[in-house]
């Protein structure tokens, strides 16, 4: 039996042609014509005038609070449902993150808990230097909420857009919100540059330093002259030829996901104690991943014994993220609440999502869910 897994990359003959077009041009590099193209393409994806692109979404991150002016002695609200980058970019600063619970209507930073913690630090003398958005699974967070928030504690928004290209909030994409944002093409994600990450924003001073300092912050001078501390963080040229590929499929990528998701929302309609991460009303998700919960009180069976069944019958599927302020490596941080998180991590189970899954192939997940649920 052929494993089936999470969201394997789904790359075709559009970004064999590219990558080879990138392979004989011999700019296999970190500088190059698809490099520069793929920024452009990416930024307009997103709606935004600029953007460069890094070899990770962790790298943008860790740029994109360095170049907005965070730095040591500085809080940063994080929520603490999220993948790990999220926060230890926050560390790379030498800031200190402060874990935010979701909200149960998203999933993503809840906007009531983020307004207590901006007003309780201002009013302790000690605001809040910025706030990392993570539109979760492929769902924006609540802009509309959280932009004025940001704006009247003056909080600078960073929007963790890793999981989320092609998902919109109020019909503005996800990647065009809040100072800076970052998109990722690690292997699992919607699309994929094998590894890869963009820095976006409207601020084109601040995406040239990025790229400046993505290059060892070398100065524009014949010989080496540095000035500032850099990194080696600049996407390679023959990633970008593939990253181009990746984008001309993104309408068909979504439609994939989004077909999927709705197929396992119909298999698992009547199932008592089935639920799913909810669609916020207000924005369009990616589908990245669906998430399903499952309430052992009600159906009978809980994640870690459906995940083993579905191991068992070759199927990849993972436990939704352990929340930030459950981690070891942050047992030391301040969080605001974290009961729905901790719920979405005890129930909750990110199934086979990939845009190249099968029919049959999600036949064979539901078939295995369902079997374990006795239903
Ligand atoms: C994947 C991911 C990242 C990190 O991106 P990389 O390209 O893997 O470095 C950051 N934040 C979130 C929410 C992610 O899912």
């Amino acid at each position: 039996m052929d494993r089936i897994f999470l969201s394997p990359p789904d790359v075709g003959p559009t970004e064999r042609e590219l990558l080879l077009d990138a392979f004989d041009s011999n700019w296999i590099a970190p500088v190059g014509a698809h490099l520069d193209a793929f920024e452009r393409e990416a930024a307009a994806v997103c709606g935004v005038p600029h953007a460069a692109a890094l070899s990770s979404g962790t790298a943008a991150l860790h740029l994109a609070l360095l170049l907005l002016g965070v730095g040591p002695g500085d809080t940063v609200v994080v929520p603490t449902l999220t993948f790990v980058a999220s926060a230890n970019a926050v560390g790379y600063v030498g800031a200190e993150p402060v874990f935010v619970d979701a909200d149960a209507a998203s999933w993503c930073l809840d906007p009531d808990l983020l307004a207590e913690e901006l007003a309780e630090r201002a009013g302790a003398g000690r605001p809040v230097k910025a706030v990392i958005t993570v539109d979760l699974y492929g769902q924006c967070a609540d802009y509309t909420r959280i932009e004025p928030l940001c704006r009247e504690y003056g909080a600078v928004l960073i929007e963790d857009a890793a999981e989320a290209i092609g998902a919109s909030w109020a019909g503005r994409p996800a990647g065009s919100f809040g100072a800076a944002a970052v998109l990722s093409f690690n292997g699992n994600k919607l699309l994929t540059t094998s590894g890869g990450g963009m820095l976006l924003s409207a601020d084109r001073d601040l995406v040239t330093h990025a790229r400046k300092l993505a290059t060892q912050a070398r100065e524009d001078v014949v010989h080496y002259e540095h000035t500032e501390v850099g990194f080696n963080y600049r996407l390679s040229n023959l990633l970008a030829a593939l990253g181009r590929g990746q984008l001309r499929g993104l309408d068909a990528k979504l439609a994939a996901r989004a077909t999927i998701n709705r197929r396992y929302r119909e298999a698992f309609a009547g199932v008592d104690g089935v639920d799913f991460l909810p669609d916020a009303p207000g924005g369009e998700p990616n589908h990245w991943l669906t998430v399903a919960t499952f309430d052992p009180e009600r159906c009978g069976s809980d994640r870690t014994a459906i995940m083993a069944a579905l191991d068992a019958r070759s199927i990849e599927a993972r436990p939704a993220w352990k929340p930030m302020h459950q981690q070891p490596l942050y047992g030391g941080a301040s969080h605001r609440g974290g009961a729905v998180a901790d719920r979405i991590f005890a129930t909750g189970l990110c199934l086979p999502s990939g845009s190249s899954l099968r029919p049959d192939e999600q036949d064979r997940v539901v078939e295995t869910v369902l079997a374990t649920l006795g239903a």
